[in-house]
């Protein structure tokens, strides 16, 4: 599960080299289908109940679920960005937010929130805690310290030979409830953050999730074995943060972490 989550964030990290205003999501679909097949995977979103794409796409309101399209980036988008491979069978799973550079610093903000509640996230993801113990880490850090809002209607999930395995895994939740944290378990942890309201809808594609209320949402994702004091992130984000510092057009959102 290593290698296919490695091979995810070389796929992420080969995108945030390659993602320029003007281009459209339809090619950079087709550059990350390329990408993983070079490397030996089999995209895993692509056929999965009938998905039409090898990655998710989501740009400004769309929350998840995305699908690439025609439409050209322009340089106040931000688009979350959500990758799975099969490799010798197992599945990788993970999601980065990109920024191009007149997106406002408010939604930067937002941005930077998410990626960190990930992070607090995966610090309650240990051997004797519960699944309530890293839903309420993330909720905790966006909703009442930063005043944001987490989706309710998406999880996170266990990963392995299936992308979707129990238990499922919310961002909001309750301190010590839920199914406990054993060695070994693989967890994809992905909080979903809406800078206004926590409504959602569904567009008429039966696949993009938007938020109701038309405002930017944001999307990090790592996939992580659990072991004794901290978990084994199996994906890799430094990747994709090295790939931004070489392109211009994306913003560096890794200072401060
Ligand atoms: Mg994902
Ligand atoms: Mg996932």
């Amino acid at each position: 599960m290593r290698h296919s989550n490695l091979l995810v964030s070389k796929t992420l990290a080969h995108i945030a080299e390659i993602l320029k205003v003007g281009k459209t999501g339809k090619l950079i679909d087709k550059e990350a289908e390329t990408f993983i097949r070079d490397n030996g995977g089999i995209p895993g979103f692509k056929g999965y109940r009938g998905f039409p794409a090898s990655l998710c796409m989501s740009v400004n309101d769309a929350v998840v679920h995305g699908i690439p399209s025609d439409r050209v980036f322009t340089e106040t988008d931000i688009v979350s960005i959500d990758c799975g491979v099969v490799l010798n069978e197992f599945y990788g799973d993970a999601a980065f937010t990109f920024a191009f550079q007149s997106v406002h610093q408010d939604v930067l903000k937002l941005m930077k929130t998410t990626r960190e509640s990930l992070y607090k996230g995966i610090a309650a993801a240990v051997i004797g805690n519960r699944i309530g113990d890293i839903s309420y880490a993330i909720q905790n850090y966006c909703e009442k310290i930063h005043g944001y809002s987490i989706v309710r209607e998406l999880v996170g999930h266990g990963v392995g030979k299936n992308l979707h395995e129990d238990p499922e895994v919310p961002n909001f939740g309750m301190k010590g409830k839920g199914p406990l944290l054993k060695e070994g378990m693989v967890l994809a942890i992905e909080p979903m953050v809406n800078m206004g309201g926590k409504a959602v809808k569904q567009l008429s594609d039966g696949w993009t999730i938007l938020t109701k209320d038309g405002k930017p949402s944001a999307h990090f994702e790592h996939s992580v074995a659990i072991k004794k004091d901290v978990a084994d992130i199996l994906s890799d984000h430094s990747f994709v943060d090295d790939s931004i510092k070489k392109n211009k057009e994306i913003v560096d959102i890794s200072i401060n972490f």
